[in-house]
């Protein structure tokens, strides 16, 4: 019984593994949501990828979910993984893996280049859990926003409806901001929101 349950403990890693290869997860992400040896992810990484891991360091700064457009697409993802968080039982990762899922068919539907990394989204629901980052209304729009903690919400504007000078110069960023403002109500919708 209890070999029969660690086999199956084992496929549903594997399985869980080779998604997050999928979506482009960079290996440590792999060895921290997972129990499989490096050797093994190592193998399933170059099996399922068809190329060796990148190598280098994550990501370990906060800096960049607080740019402009980055903002703007993790946020998005941020409010699909808190609301799947508050309406589903799936496990930590399984909801992140979801929620990226959802935050990239928005894009596609969007014809919108996916600025947020599955790792990078990883990342930041990590952030928020240990409270390096959290959300804050927008008080024109009301949106919840990526920011660091202890913004004051009463003055906080988004980059939606503040955004940079140099936004609106760029044909580029012009169509980008029309439909990110359609996509982050149509994401939720998705979800049931
Ligand atoms: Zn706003």
């Amino acid at each position: 019984m209890a070999r029969s349950k660690s086999v199956l403990t084992e496929a549903r890693q594997i399985e869980r593994a080779v998604t997050l290869i999928n979506l482009g997860a960079r290996l440590q992400v792999l060895e921290s949501e997972t129990d499989l040896s490096y050797e093994r992810l190592l193998r399933l990484y170059k099996e399922v990828a068809g190329k060796s891991p990148s190598k280098g360091q994550l990501p370990f700064s906060t800096d960049w979910f607080m740019t402009w457009q980055p903002n703007i697409h993790a946020s998005l993802f941020l409010n699909i993984h808190e609301y799947l968080n508050k309406s589903s039982a799936l496990d930590e990762i399984d909801t992140v893996i979801k929620a990226y899922q959802l935050y990239t068919e928005q894009m596609q539907a969007q014809d919108l280049e996916p600025l947020l990394s599955i790792t990078r989204a990883w990342r930041l629901v990590k952030f928020v859990d240990n409270g390096m980052l959290t959300m804050t209304g927008c008080c024109k729009c009301g949106g919840q926003y990526v920011t660091h903690p202890h913004e004051i919400a009463r003055h906080y504007v988004c980059g939606l409806c503040n955004p940079p000078a140099r936004a609106g110069k760029g044909k580029l960023s012009g169509r980008f901001t029309a439909g990110l403002a359609d996509a982050a109500p149509a994401a939720l919708a998705a979800t049931g929101h």
